[in-house]
């Protein structure tokens, strides 16, 4: 339900993946930018929003001493949670990040990838302006290709008009996530991104226009096309 007063809305920034696929030794999210990492403009994207009232990052232990050190002393100036340890599935993140929301909990929450540091303030707003009327809310773009499913011995062209891409940040009440997640969780239930663990419990999610810009970092070219997107935006 919306709330009568402005809501207060908490983001989690799920950012313990291993980074394999971009083939560096280190977290992916820890890379430079324009020598500034990638979780740096990932978090910026929605420290402005004068809704927002904190920001979790959810890290692999080991990588907490290194984040710490891409924000110095300015955690308290993104309103950042002390770091939360990720597990071993972005799902299993995610539900750390709302165990450490739940003794005091928002009245939304946004999950957004980590690994998307060029999220506009006009993608956020969408998704928190359609909060209002649905319990959860999803950016979606059709797919421009003509797609291909490919098995061992048949493949078959999918219909695209019924096909979209799905990004984060995704929207939430947070009644709605938390009790999602843990019916997951006690089920072994397991999805790539939250709004799936709504629909599995029959609650419908609204979607919104995503944004193409929004890429997500997983190979190295990614890396390259972020770092000019931002340049063009600064
Ligand atoms: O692997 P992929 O790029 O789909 O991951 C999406 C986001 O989820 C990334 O920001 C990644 O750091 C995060 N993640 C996580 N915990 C995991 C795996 C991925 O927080 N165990």
């Amino acid at each position: 339900m919306a709330p009568s007063q402005s809501p207060r809305i908490a983001v989690l920034i799920p950012a313990a993946g291993s980074g394999q696929r971009v083939g560096a030794p280190t977290n992916k999210l820890l890379l430079p930018l324009f020598g500034t990492a990638v979780i740096v403009h990932t978090v910026r994207a929605f420290q402005a929003h004068p809704s927002i009232t904190s920001i979790g990052v959810i890290t692999r232990a080991t990588d907490q001493p290194g984040l710490q050190r891409c924000f110095g002393a300015g955690t308290a100036r993104y309103r950042l949670l002390p770091w939360i340890t990720g597990g071993a599935q972005r799902q299993d993140s995610v539900y750390n990040g709302l165990a450490a929301l739940a003794h005091d909990p928002p009245d939304w929450v946004l999950v957004h990838d980590g690994a998307r540091p060029c999220c506009s303030t006009a993608l956020i707003e969408r998704v928190i302006a359609a909060l209002d009327a649905a319990p959860g809310v999803v950016p979606v773009l059709p797919m421009t290709d003509t797609v291909r499913r490919i098995a061992a011995s048949h493949s078959e062209v999918l219909p695209r008009e019924h096909l979209y891409r799905t990004q984060t940040p995704q929207g939430f009440h947070w009644d709605a996530l938390w009790e999602a997640h843990q019916a997951a969780r006690k089920a072994g239930l397991e999805a790539t991104d939250d709004a799936q663990l709504l629909e599995a419990r029959g609650v419908e999610v609204a979607f919104v226009e995503g944004d193409p810009e929004n890429v997500k970092i997983t190979t190295p070219q990614d890396l390259g096309y972020a770092e000019w997107l931002l340049h063009r935006k600064s």
